[in-house]
């Protein structure tokens, strides 16, 4: 059984995306920029996120990343579905659900680096930086959040809850 608490409504989620956007499509001035979301949780925040920004979007793309079983620890990663997009001399935003330690983000970040990019920059709808194990810092983040596991906004548990507007803490309850 699962309960939920409310942690933050759709409402204040679409404010704070279009207000990251307007920071964002200000910082691009001039530029145009690759949108890359991460799959699956990101899903609804890179479509209005993409919908928001006011500089070009060259294209939206996806990848999906999946940790080695057993291996958690090392944070090593394989690309389960990878961009069909050229990225070398672009500006690529890459857009995420959430950063806990950070290891996915880092890793994910090294490895589109040597596509030779022109820049790369992290898009964030979620932090927890009390959960981070390394040194990466977003570019933008939407919502700084305490250590809790939350679901909706494509965030999911176990693949539900990913379509609730709003985002919720989750506590998973044993059946007796
Ligand atoms: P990390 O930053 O630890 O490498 O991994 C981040 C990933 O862990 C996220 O993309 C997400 O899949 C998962 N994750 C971390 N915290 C939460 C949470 O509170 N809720 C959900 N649904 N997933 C989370
Ligand atoms: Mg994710």
């Amino acid at each position: 059984m699962a309960e939920f608490d409310l942690m933050i409504s759709a409402e204040e989620i679409a404010q704070k995306v279009d207000e990251v956007a307007k920071q964002i499509s200000s910082d691009y001035e001039g530029e145009s920029v690759v949108v890359v979301g991460v799959l699956t949780g990101a899903f609804i925040f890179t479509a209005d996120l993409a919908r928001a920004l006011t500089v070009p979007v060259e294209t939206v793309d996806f990848l999906q990343v999946s940790s080695y079983e057993g291996d958690k620890s090392t944070g090593n990663f394989i690309f389960k579905k990878d961009i069909s997009t050229d990225i070398s001399g672009k500006n690529v935003l890459i857009v995420e659900d959430i950063i806990d330690t950070g290891r996915t983000l880092k890793k994910l970040r090294e490895m589109l680096l040597m596509r030779n990019p022109k820049s790369i920059k992290i898009c964030t709808a979620f932090d927890k930086p009390s959960r981070r194990v390394n040194d990466l810092v977003p570019d933008y983040n939407c919502f700084t959040i305490p250590d809790e596991f939350i679901v909706g906004y494509g965030l999911d548990y176990d693949g539900k809850y990913r379509q609730f507007k709003d985002v919720k803490i989750v506590r998973i309850k044993d059946e007796q």
